[in-house]
Parts: C-alpha cells; structure tokens; sequence
C-alpha cells in the first residue's frame, strides 16, 4: 500500500492494522499485558489502539536481556555493526510510509514531517554504520621508554527514555551510537507514542540486529521509566523531556552514578538585527515557532527584534499566522494537532495567564478543532508582543505554536535578552554584518547557533543544551562519547 492509500484507509475507517500490543524483549513480541492503555490519535481526540502497561518485571526482564545481548555485542567485528547499521537504514526506507503514518497519529504531526523524521531515522543508522568501524584511540608520546595509547570500549547496556514530540528520531539518535558503538539498549517510549519504537524494534531485528540488543517497554514513566533509570545494570540513560523529569531521572539514577545525558528543552531566541531583511526574518520565525506545532524542545519561541523592523517583521508574521491551517496530520496541513489533552491545557493555561496580565496577542489565543471534522487537540498559532525579559511568556517554555516578541536597540541588550533565561537549547542570529553575526554567534550560551537560516544544521552536528536545557551531546560525531569509556594503556619497554 501506498502512504495515500495507508492515509485514506486510516481516514476513512478511524483503524489501522497490525499494531503491536506487547512488549518488543529478546527479539520477539511479548503477548499483550492484562494491562493496557489507549492510544488516541491527536487530531480526532479519539482512541485509535491500545497497548501494554508494563511492570517493573517486564522491564528487568528486557534489561536481563539486554545485559546478556551486550557481552557477543560489544565483540562482534566493527565491520559487522557497521554491515548490520546499514541494513537497518535499508529496512527503515523499505518501511518508511507505515512508519510515518503511524507517527502522525501517535503524536498528531503531519504527514510531511513525519516523512521528514523517518528519513532523518534511516540517515542516522546510515551516519552511526559509518562511524562503528572508525572508533579508534590515539597513541600518546611518553618518550621512549614507554608505549601508550587509549582505546574506545562501549559502556554495557544502556536506557533511553523517549518523549513524545519526535519518537521516531529520538530514538534512532539514541540506538544508532549505541549499537554502532557496541552497546544494547532498552528503550521506553512515551505514554502517547508507544508505537514507532515497538515497530522500529521490530525492523532492527529484521535487518540483523541480534535477538535482545534492542529491547523496548512500554508504559508509565513513574513506573517501567522509574525502573530503568534506577536499575544498576544501565550503564548509561539518555532521557529527552522535561526539567522536572529530568531532574528526576538524574537523582533516581545518582545512587548507581550511572552517565546520563539529559536534553531538556528550550526558550530558544532569533534575534534580528536592523540590517536583516524584514522577509527573511519573518519566514525564519515562522517556521521556527510553528514547525510541529511548537512542540520542539529547540522551537525558536522567542522573537527579539530591532526596534526599527518590528512592524513590519510582525505584520508579515501575523498575516501568515492567521491564515495558517490546521488539520489531521493525514491530510497535510499546514499545522497538526497538539499531542496530548493535558499538554493542550497546558498551553492554553500559559496563554489564558498572558491575556490576563494584559498581554498584547496579535492573533491567535485560544484551542481549536480541526475544521472539517471538528475534533481534535489544536491551538491557534499564537503571536503575543512586546513583551518584557521578565514576562512568564518569555521566561516558561510553553512547548505549543506561541511566539513570545521582545524588542531591543543595541547588540548588548539582544545578547542580553537572548541569554536572559534558564535555557540555552539553540539560538539564531539574522543580520547581513559577518562581524556582527560572529560576535554575538560567540555571546549566547546556547548549544547550537545559526544565522539567516533558523533550521540550519544537520544531523552530522552535535546537538545539546547548556544551562537548564540539560548536558551531554546527541547526534554528530560527540553523539558516540556518551556510549563508549576511553580506556588508557601503557606498557614500560624496559627490557
Ligand atoms: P516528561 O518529561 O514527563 O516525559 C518524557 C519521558 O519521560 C516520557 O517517556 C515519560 O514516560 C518519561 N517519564 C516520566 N516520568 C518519569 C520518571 N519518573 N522516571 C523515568 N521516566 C519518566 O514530559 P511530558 O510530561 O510528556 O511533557 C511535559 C513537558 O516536557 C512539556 O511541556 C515540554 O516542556 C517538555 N518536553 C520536552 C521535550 C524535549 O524534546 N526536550 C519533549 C517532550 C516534552
């Protein structure tokens, strides 16, 4: 079937077939839990699949089955991971249009993003097959008398725990640098997006990866989350989400000292200073803060401008903005749904509290449905200006479509107001002067920085925050320290 008709079928029977209902453990699905969940498709508001609640035992059974696939695992031929990555690429663009369908409606994104985070999926197992085969050390210069040189060895069984904003990608850049660099996985997805890791697990397994390298449990976070995070078998956990979950994880975690990476979101600023052009400024935004709904942990959420383009910047913003269409995923719109009831009220409370402080909203504002139907968890594209560094809209990550607009006169205060939260995710500087440009790329403390061009960047960068958006690098080269120890070896030549 092609994703249209897949789209279409959905569409019109509200069903889609063949969906996993156990746990993925030791290279086989497990028979479906007396308890289960709904799983309900973002953009109808209505339960489409259910799917097992695990328990602590399921997820120490994944994790025995985990710590026994390492050991072969971590002794297998570099050439042989880098073989086994690549199918698993292959086998993800023999699966690309169920995969993306099913994304849209576990999260409620649209067809063409989905599409976009498979791609990006496969071309991740690509990138990390290229690197199993080239984790060399280096030998070190003591002089003659000795030889030494270190050496890269995979930490043992690692945790990852998913969100559920991009669950097909996050965890493809988790397990990709782990298998290529010889470790085993548990992954636990999110309570709203089970299904894409279930599946992605089962593909793995059909490209080659050994039974129990590649474990997922789904369920609770309070609960199989809580277990894989304290358990002292998982050497390393990489947990996106939340401050407050993250913080969790890492104390539940501290007693075993087990290496965490946390990626922990963002109030992520494009600055634009007068000298840029009014359009592209207005495009870079727009995409910034809508792509996905504003469900990015790098979202650009925050707009601070030169006093001189503010109205025309915001005038083209606004336009677009209200004639922004909303929709089911399926149907590729121009936005899709909000993932969740609750995250929904949550976005609604951070702006109900801004219309309440008197907040300047230059569209948008409120929930909507989607219009040819009219169900689902939407928002409004959002715009609030003129707001103050101090303002709740401008300090709180609000995860949906809203754009906070602050505006300045000098390159100190931008950089001011840029770095002026407990974030420091991502950050873009639109201006035509390269000094400047380089001056404030180097001024903001934010993980990642772009200039005249938001999105601008690639898979083959590392990707992470500084401050409250959390530690460790994913993706790129780096993404490959978090599972691998150096290990140093030195031998005396005496005779
Ligand atoms: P969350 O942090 O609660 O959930 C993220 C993951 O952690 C999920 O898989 C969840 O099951 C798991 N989890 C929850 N409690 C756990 C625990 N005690 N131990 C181990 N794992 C646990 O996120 P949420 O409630 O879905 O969303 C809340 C906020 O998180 C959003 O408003 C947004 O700001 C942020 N968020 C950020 C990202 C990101 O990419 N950085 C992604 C999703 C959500």
């Amino acid at each position: 079937m092609t994703v249209q008709d897949l789209a279409a079928n959905y569409l019109s029977t509200g069903r889609i077939d063949g969906l996993p209902d156990g746990h993925f453990i030791g290279g086989r699905f497990t028979s479906a839990s007396d308890r289960k969940m709904e799983s309900f498709d973002p953009a109808r508001a209505e339960a489409f699949a259910e799917f097992s609640l695990g328990t602590e035992a399921d997820m120490d059974t994944a994790i025995e089955a985990a710590e026994k696939a390492a050991k072969d695992w971590a002794r297998a031929l570099p050439s042989e991971r880098c073989r086994i990555l690549n199918n698993v690429a292959r086998v993800f663009h023999e699966n690309a249009d169920r995969l993306a369908v099913l994304e849209v409606l576990d999260s409620g994104k649209t067809l063409a993003e989905a599409q976009g985070d498979v791609q990006s999926s496969a071309r991740l197992f690509e990138y990390y097959a290229g690197a199993a085969d080239k984790l060399d050390g280096r030998s070190v210069n003591l002089g003659p008398d000795l030889t030494a040189f270190t050496v890269r060895e995979p930490v043992g069984v690692t945790g990852h725990i998913i969100p559920w904003n991009y669950p097909t990608s996050t965890f493809a850049r988790g397990v990709a640098p782990a298998l290529a660099a010889g470790c085993s996985v548990v992954a636990k997805p999110a309570e709203t997006t089970p299904f894409t890791a279930l599946v992605m697990a089962e593909l793995l397994s059909e490209a080659g990866v050994p039974d129990g390298l590649v474990n997922v449990v789904t369920g609770l976070g309070s609960d199989v989350g809580a277990k894989l995070a304290r358990d002292p078998r998982i050497k390393q956990l990489t947990f996106t989400g939340s401050v407050t979950t993250g913080v969790n994880v890492a104390q539940t975690a501290a007693p075993n000292v087990t290496r965490l990476t946390l990626e922990l979101g963002g109030k992520s600023p494009l600055v634009a200073f007068e000298d840029a052009d009014p359009e592209k400024v207005a495009d870079g935004a727009y995409w910034a803060i809508f792509s996905n709904s504003g469900q990015i942990c790098s979202a650009g959420s925050r707009l601070i401008l030169h006093k001189s383009l503010r109205d025309e910047v915001l005038a083209i913003l606004t336009e677009r903005a209200s004639n922004l269409k909303v929709g089911h995923g399926l149907k590729n719109p121009d936005m899709g749904a909000i993932n969740s009831d609750l995250h929904l009220g949550r976005i609604k409370a951070h702006v109900d509290a801004a219309k309440a402080r008197g907040a300047n909203i230059l569209t948008g504002g409120d929930v909507t449905t989607d219009p040819d139907t009219g169900k689902g968890w939407f928002f409004q594209p959002t715009i609030i200006a003129d707001l103050r560094a101090n303002d709740p809209a401008v300090q709180d990550e609000i995860f949906g479509p809203v754009l906070s607009v602050q505006n300045f006169e000098t390159e100190d205060e931008a950089v001011e107001l840029a770095n002026g939260t407990e974030f420091g995710l991502m950050a873009s500087v639109y201006t035509r002067d390269t000094g400047r440009a380089m001056r404030v790329a180097h001024a903001l403390d934010s993980g990642q920085v772009s200039v005249n061009d938001y999105w601008a960047g690639g898979l083959e960068l590392p990707f992470g925050g500084n401050k409250k958006s959390g530690y460790g690098r994913e993706k790129g080269w780096e993404g490959l320290d978090a599972y691998t120890k150096v290990k140093a070896i030195t031998i005396s030549n005496a005779s």
